[in-house]
């Protein structure tokens, strides 16, 4: 499979970033992980999005799903409805996206394409999910936005690639915050045997070296996402 980031900010963009979007792809299928601000124009740099086989949303905050909405003009005229899983709640959003999508209950998520999918709920303000995608010779999987959850470890077990979030430096990390540190996402993926791990979600302004600096004490091959990056695994 290969990932390809397009947006790792969260929960707005810096200047000339974007938000949550990551395009995940094996020889015959396609899909678009989260699709936040910014994300479409990156998209469409890549590929056409009527081309899409899904849109997987972990969830429905802003940041993970506003250009939802400018998408939704860029498929008019072609006669792609684009099939998008999200977990139910929040409906005033997911109304939003009812409208124009062909909109499926997130939990439901079971195959697309040849990928084979499952998902996890995860410790979140919203309902959110985490996602395992398994492919013939490899697994993706990504955490969502999350802080601790321990079923994370096990589900994200053995996996080819696992995409954290892990937004916080130590020194701003609280077991009630809605998000993991980069230390911790990084200690999930050393003791789930996870190959490779990159770190995403990233507060404008932040210091992403601190944060590479925290998950290699527990994961030394860690990298740090950023728009344009890409991972073949
Ligand atoms: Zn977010
Ligand atoms: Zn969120």
């Amino acid at each position: 499979m290969k990932l390809t980031v397009l947006g790792c900010n969260g929960p707005y963009p810096e200047p000339g970033g974007a938000c949550s979007g990551y395009l995940l792809e094996n020889r015959t299928t396609r899909v678009l992980i989260d699709c936040g601000t910014g994300v479409l124009a990156r998209l469409t740099a890549i590929m056409p999005p009527e081309k899409l086989d899904a849109v997987i949303l972990s969830h429905l905050h802003y940041d993970h799903m506003s250009d939802m909405l400018p998408l939704i003009y860029k498929l008019q005229g072609t006669g792609k409805i684009l099939p998008v899983y999200a977990p139910e709640g929040l409906q005033p959003v997911r109304a939003l996206l009812e409208s124009s999508y062909d909109v499926h209950n997130i939990d439901t998520l079971n195959v697309i394409g040849d990928l084979k999918l499952s998902v996890l709920p995860v410790r979140h303000p919203v309902p959110c999910r985490a996602v395992r995608v398994e492919s013939q010779d490899s697994i993706f999987c990504y955490t969502g936005d999350t802080n601790t959850c321990d079923a994370l470890q096990e589900f994200v077990s053995g996996c080819s690639l696992m995409l954290a979030d892990g937004c916080f430096p130590v020194s701003l990390w609280a077991e009630n915050k809605p998000h993991l540190s980069a230390y911790l996402a990084a200690e999930v993926a050393a003791q789930a045997g996870a190959k490779r791990l990159v770190v995403t979600h990233f507060t404008p302004g932040i210091d992403r070296e601190v944060l590479l600096a925290e998950a290699q004490k527990c994961y030394p091959e860690v990298q740090i996402a950023y728009s344009g990056l890409t991972v073949e695994f």
